[in-house]
């Protein structure tokens, strides 16, 4: 029997997360960030999507493309344990494994498929419009599969130092600022206030910062934006600056 098998990539992420810090750590957490999946391929055709569009999630198999040349361990360090038990790599979710494999549900909001013009020839790509994602920009897909409740949604399992939906202890504010290029860029993003507080009340700092005391100014990387911000209280952030980047000012 194979030892290896090489895999095709099906498909490619265009998610608002531009980089790894302040993706949430899970699916499902920040309802508003929307993204989309292009096919690729052979696997870019209307018959392997025909009948999807009847399901509301969609599993997504996909590599930690961003981070496999990292290799691994085979201990790691669960965000949720405040970063300081070590734990079996496969007994957590961490995107450092022994196959740098991620498995996200995420919504199936719609299908469409666009033209496209590649080179010179117009040909046509099957997009998957999804949201809730935590994905990086630039994710590929080696496998989409319908999400089916009766068996995948176990609402009694045990699942150790992960059982909870990570509590929301933080409240987020906007100074004037802020508030003034949010107004701005309603038309463009009409959910990136709602999209921005979603993402900053999981505290994507890491682990160790929990709970302290910390006066650094932050950026986060949405579509293409710079977003800066600050806690000002223990549980407070203050969002101080969204700028477009390589913006001068
Ligand atoms: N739901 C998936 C991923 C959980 S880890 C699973 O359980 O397998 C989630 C983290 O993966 C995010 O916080 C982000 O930092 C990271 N991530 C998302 N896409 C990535 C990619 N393409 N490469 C590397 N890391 C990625």
């Amino acid at each position: 029997m194979s030892q290896s098998i090489s895999l095709n990539y099906i498909g490619s992420v265009s998610s608002p997360y531009k980089e790894k810090f302040a993706i949430p750590r899970q699916p499902g957490l920040v309802t508003a960030a929307k993204g989309s999946i292009t096919l690729l391929g052979d696997a870019n055709t209307v018959d392997v999507i025909r009948g999807l569009e009847a399901f509301s999630h969609i599993w997504v198999i996909f590599v930690f493309h961003g981070t496999q040349d990292q290799g691994w361990k085979p201990l790691v360090r669960p965000p949720r344990l405040g970063g300081n038990a070590k734990i079996g790599t496969l007994a957590t979710r961490s995107t450092f494994r022994p196959n740098p494999i991620g498995m996200s549900v995420v919504k199936l909001d719609s299908i469409e498929v666009i033209n496209s013009l590649e080179s010179t020839t117009q040909t046509k790509s099957v997009i998957l419009n999804i949201s809730g994602l935590d994905l990086l920009d630039g994710t590929p897909v080696i496998d989409i599969k319908p999400y089916i409740p009766y068996s995948d949604a176990i609402v009694d399992a045990q699942a150790s130092y992960a059982q909870e939906t990570p509590s929301k202890e933080i409240s987020i504010s906007f100074n004037d600022e802020a508030t003034q290029t949010l107004k701005r860029l309603n038309k463009k993003y009409p959910e990136l206030k709602a999209f921005i507080c979603q993402v900053l009340e999981q505290d994507p700092r890491p682990a160790y910062k929990q709970n302290k005391k910390d006066d650094k100014v932050y950026g986060m990387a949405l579509y293409n934006l710079n977003i800066q911000w600050q806690f000002v209280s223990l549980y407070d952030i203050n969002v101080i600056n969204i700028n477009h980047k390589h913006d001068k000012h």
